[in-house]
């Protein structure tokens, strides 16, 4: 079953002489509780487009289309609300709340949402982030590698049926990386989640069910067969 697709997405910044295309006519479908690693060179436009595919920018045209539902056509809060629920985005540059603690930082989401905090979760996503004894931390106290942690925990914490993370193991040396992946995996399974991600490893992206590559904004892939 198909739960996300990008009909021709399209994505420019600046304008005129400054006008950086940064994606160029994506058509990109993905399966219910597939893992999609994508992978391209600096620049490529990886992160726009993992950006659109969580409804935290603009396409210039196209669509995000996610279970049935197009992305683009909803109010603002429409969007913040939907992205809450389904979406889990762990972003390269972290975006933690400052003044929150590492714990309160992955809980973030289910306070915003007034739900309760699923505590034995809670506590096997700490102890496998390797964050127990730094919960009560501020990022500022943090490791770059802490940080990052941090910010998978928030994204995993409700349980979202697309997370979508762009390098989450980049600041992350090989020992920790593998464990991100091997809890990203997990949970993929335990939850029956859908899986797309960024990576420079090709070590990560060999565990991936398939491989699309962006080249100057153009989304190279296979064929996918239908089922
Ligand atoms: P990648 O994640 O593959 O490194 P990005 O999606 O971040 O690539 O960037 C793709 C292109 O778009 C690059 O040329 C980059 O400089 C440009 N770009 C990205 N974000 C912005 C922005 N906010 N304003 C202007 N140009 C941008
Ligand atoms: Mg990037």
């Amino acid at each position: 079953m198909e739960i996300l697709k990008t009909i021709n997405l399209c994505k420019s910044y600046g304008s005129a002489e400054v006008k950086v295309e940064a994606l160029k006519n994506v058509n990109l479908s993905v399966k219910q509780g597939e893992f999609v690693a994508i992978v391209g060179a600096s620049g490529s436009g990886k992160s726009s487009l993992l950006h659109l595919l969580g409804g935290v920018d603009q396409p210039t045209s196209g669509q995000v289309i996610i279970d049935g539902t197009e992305l683009y056509t909803k109010s603002e809060e429409e969007l913040a609300l939907f992205r809450r629920r389904k979406i889990g985005f762990i972003f390269q540059s972290y975006n933690l709340i400052p003044v929150l603690s590492a714990e309160e930082n992955v809980k973030l989401p289910m306070l915003l949402e007034n739900k309760k905090v699923d505590e034995a979760y809670l506590e096997e996503l700490l102890d496998i982030l390797g964050l127990i004894n730094r919960r009560h931390h501020l990022p500022s106290e943090l490791s770059g590698g802490q940080q990052q942690r941090t910010a998978i925990g928030r994204a995993l914490i409700n349980k979202p049926s697309i997370i979508l993370a762009d390098e989450p193991t980049g600041n992350l040396d090989s020992k920790h990386s593998k464990e991100i992946v091997d809890l990203l995996t997990f949970s993929v399974k335990k939850y029956n989640q859908t899986l797309i991600m960024i990576t420079h490893d090709l070590n990560i992206a060999q565990r991936a069910d398939r491989v699309v590559k962006i080249e100057d904004g153009f989304l190279q892939q296979n064929e996918v067969s239908e089922e």
